[in-house]
């Protein structure tokens, strides 16, 4: 039997998907191979890696403007490959520093830019800086945000207007939700959250943000030439590429994004409800900037933390220990997390209250 995963990634994945794939895993469509045995450059292939982008282009209406890449190397390389392409040596940018992915991306920027610091949450990484108190630098090449704090919990519910283009870090909210692309100058997100298995990095560039990294930087870490090459500059993660196609045909056919949000806030409203209501559990973060994919929260002991999630595996409900950072526990309610999965959650937290008391 399948268990309720809330891990923070690798995250769960659609039951369908996996179906899908185990159907197909040994002989694709009659070929007599897997498409972890295919040629990245044979026709069937190629079929596939299209239809995931255009899938992914329709579920977020990305238009020509933008070049669509599936790269390896993680979210973390996109840390470097993005003031590599955007940020000549020595030329400023600004990042607004609001967990430790955001200092992680920052750590990065520094070795190759000017970082300053637009806005910044650091006195424990608990809400998002309003708008109005962000001090932008006027020559900026680029805004730089994580759009959702994987370990800390803090969501941006909104986006900024910034006069440099907007670049987001949306590993852990991607295709959770409806967005304006034409706000952005560029996102991207590890998969291993909320578009497939680890081992892919989704890039959405503006094109006349291509082909500006300086000309000794090594060709595989310009978008410019992963575009040129449609992301087979080198052999790309084929298997990965094909399960985020699996995911995105998933999520189209559910209704697309604007349906999965919906599931969404009402997961995490009832997560966030069970908390609020009671004495024994709380929430550390904002109540405006909670984030509607990874809940944090504690228990009024940290000495039963160890009886939660033991009793939880028994229900198996797995994965909800908190990241060593801050402790406690932290549930994450990715897309593929199924509303009767958090039903069961806030079953097992109200038993696990009573029996304290
Ligand atoms: C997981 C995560 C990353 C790091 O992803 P890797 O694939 O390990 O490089 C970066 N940013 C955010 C917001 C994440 O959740």
């Amino acid at each position: 039997m399948r268990a309720y995963n809330f891990s923070p990634g690798p995250a769960a994945l659609p039951d369908a998907v996996l179906e899908r794939a185990k159907a197909e895993f040994m002989d694709y469509q009659g070929m007599g191979l897997s498409v972890m045995e295919m040629s990245h450059r044979s026709k069937a292939y190629l079929d596939i890696a299209e239809r995931a982008e255009a899938d992914l282009r329709a579920l977020l209406g990305v238009d020509d403007d933008y070049h669509v890449l599936f790269l390896q190397g993680g979210a973390s390389m996109q840390f470097a490959m993005v003031p590599i392409n955007l940020a000549r040596q020595g030329a400023t940018v600004d990042y607004v520093h609001t967990g430790s992915w955001g200092s992680k991306a920052i750590a990065e920027a520094e070795r190759v830019a000017q970082v300053h610091i637009a806005a910044s949450s650091a006195d424990g990484f608990t809400h998002i800086p309003h708008e109005s108190t962000w001090r932008p630098s006027p020559s900026a090449r680029y805004c730089h945000i994580t759009s959702n704090e994987t370990i800390g919990g803090v969501q941006f519910q909104y986006f900024p207007q910034t006069d440099a283009p907007l670049v987001a870090d949306m590993s852990s909210d991607f295709l959770s939700r409806p967005i304006d692309i034409g706000r952005f100058g560029l996102i991207y997100a590890g998969a291993q959250k909320n578009v497939g298995p680890a081992g892919l990095a989704v890039v959405i560039v503006r094109k006349d943000l291509c082909g500006r990294a300086p000309n000794d930087t090594p060709r595989i870490l310009d978008y410019a030439v992963h575009a040129e090459h449609g992301s087979m500059f080198n052999t790309p993660a084929t298997y990965t590429w094909y399960l985020a196609g699996l995911v995105f045909a998933w999520l189209r056919q559910l209704g697309g994004v604007t349906a999965i949000a919906a599931v969404n806030r009402r997961k995490a409203s009832k997560l966030y409800a069970a908390i609020d209501a009671s004495n024994f559990y709380s929430s550390p973060v904002a109540h405006a900037d909670r984030s509607l994919m990874n809940v944090p929260f504690t228990l009024a002991d940290p000495a039963l933390d160890t009886a939660f999630l033991a009793g939880a595996d028994e229900r198996r409900l797995l994965n909800l220990k908190g990241h060593r950072s801050v402790g406690g526990m932290r549930a994450s309610l990715y897309n593929a997390v199924s509303e009767q999965a958090v039903d069961a959650l806030v079953d097992y937290m109200q038993v696990f209250e009573k029996e304290q008391a």
